[in-house]
């Protein structure tokens, strides 16, 4: 008998929907490719179209879909034109992390080949680590607050708890576990009060993890050495909006946003999407790198942890390296001419043609 997930899928908006077929497509070639396990998969509406559609951008059905499915796949959400009218974004995405309580933003960097990093003329070693971002509370908790510009001062509070730090902090170190056994405190501990609190707490969760070096870098440091030796980090676990920020530095690294993927996971809910944005830029021009959101996809089988899930997850993660190998093989972003769905089938048939 098969086991079956049910997968909530949520498109979104911009290249959202482009993203997400292709991964859906990529999950098919799974479950056919495997045997023995079957995705349900059921499309919800989420994102500022579907607010100009309904009204909200965050349907209270599509919230308790999520709730009951088994894992949930996000394309990506916002139109920079559609905002509240105090002049931010529609962010659901932020708004389900924060329902959810999914407090481990796990973002795997992993360079395929060499020739799609900005340091590939120096000698930097492997490109591999994975930062853990605080992804409920830090500064991000100030997005809901009220505010009074006529008063010529707006305040943003960065919230640090206990209970938020010693999740995440436990998250890193057992994903530090898997690894080469090294976590970084990315923090700013020689300056704000709320980071010498976490590093205080990060130290009391270190001691439950002997056999991982704990350690610390300030975050304007870490910014420079990711750049000049990414290979020095394994895990790295920091505040939200620091996780914000060198995320996207890390994707620079290893080709840009299309390709790196990032899974949200709470204690009982995940949600797996790209790193990147809606990209409004490229939306509707079938352009947009699918490599983000396929690999958010092996995140997903890998934390649904069956068996076949797990050979799932390998089976596209070997797809994307041995599609890279050649260097013909790249979407725009990447400097090549092939397109999302000519993408999404590349990797397709590389999983079937695996023996
Ligand atoms: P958000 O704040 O919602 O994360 P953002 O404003 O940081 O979004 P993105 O949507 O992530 O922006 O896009 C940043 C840049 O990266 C844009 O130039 C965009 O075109 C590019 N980009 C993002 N995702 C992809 C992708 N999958 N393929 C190709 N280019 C992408």
């Amino acid at each position: 008998m098969s086991l079956l997930y049910n997968i909530a899928l949520l498109p979104g908006d911009g290249i959202g929907p482009d993203v997400i077929a292709e991964a859906v497509k990529v999950l098919h070639t799974v479950e056919r490719k495997l045997k023995g396990v079957a995705f349900e998969l059921s499309e919800y509406p989420v994102g500022a179209g579907e607010y100009l559609r309904s009204g909200t951008p965050l349907p209270d059905a599509s919230i308790e879909a999520c709730r009951k499915a088994d894992a949930i796949l996000l394309g990506a959400m916002g139109i920079p034109t559609v905002r509240w009218p105090d002049g931010k974004e529609m962010t659901p995405q932020i708004d389900l992390r924060e329902i959810f309580q999914l407090y481990s933003g796990v973002r795997p960097i992993y360079l395929y080949n060499s020739i799609d990093s900005p340091l590939k003329d120096f000698d930097m070693g492997e490109i591999d680590f994975v930062i853990v971002r605080e992804s409920t509370e830090g500064l991000f908790s100030a997005r809901l607050s009220q505010s009074d510009p006529s008063k010529g001062e707006v305040c943003d509070t960065l919230r640090i708890t206990r209970k938020g730090t010693e999740r995440v902090c436990r998250a890193a170190f057992e994903i530090a576990r898997k690894r080469r056994k090294k976590c970084t405190l990315i923090d700013k501990a020689n300056v704000l009060p709320s980071m010498v609190f976490m590093r205080k707490i990060f130290n009391e969760i270190a001691k439950d993890f002997p056999d991982v070096e704990a350690d610390y870098v300030y975050v304007d440091a870490a910014s420079l050495f990711l750049v000049q030796r990414p290979n020095d980090f394994d895990v790295m676990v920091t505040e939200n909006m620091f996780g914000d920020i060198l995320s996207d530095l890390a994707a620079g690294l290893v080709g840009g946003m299309g390709m790196a993927p990032s899974a949200d996971i709470g204690d009982k809910q995940a949600i797996f999407q790209p790193s990147h944005g809606s990209a409004p830029d490229i939306a509707g021009k079938g352009i947009a790198n699918p490599i983000a959101t396929i690999l958010s996809t092996a995140l997903m089988l890998d934390w649904l942890g069956c068996e076949q899930c797990k050979r799932g997850a390998n089976a596209i993660r070997d797809a994307v390296s041995r599609v890279f190998s050649n260097p013909l093989n790249r979407t725009s972003d990447l400097g090549g001419s092939v397109s999302t769905e000519q993408m999404g089938n590349l990797i397709s048939e590389a999983i079937q043609l695996n023996p």
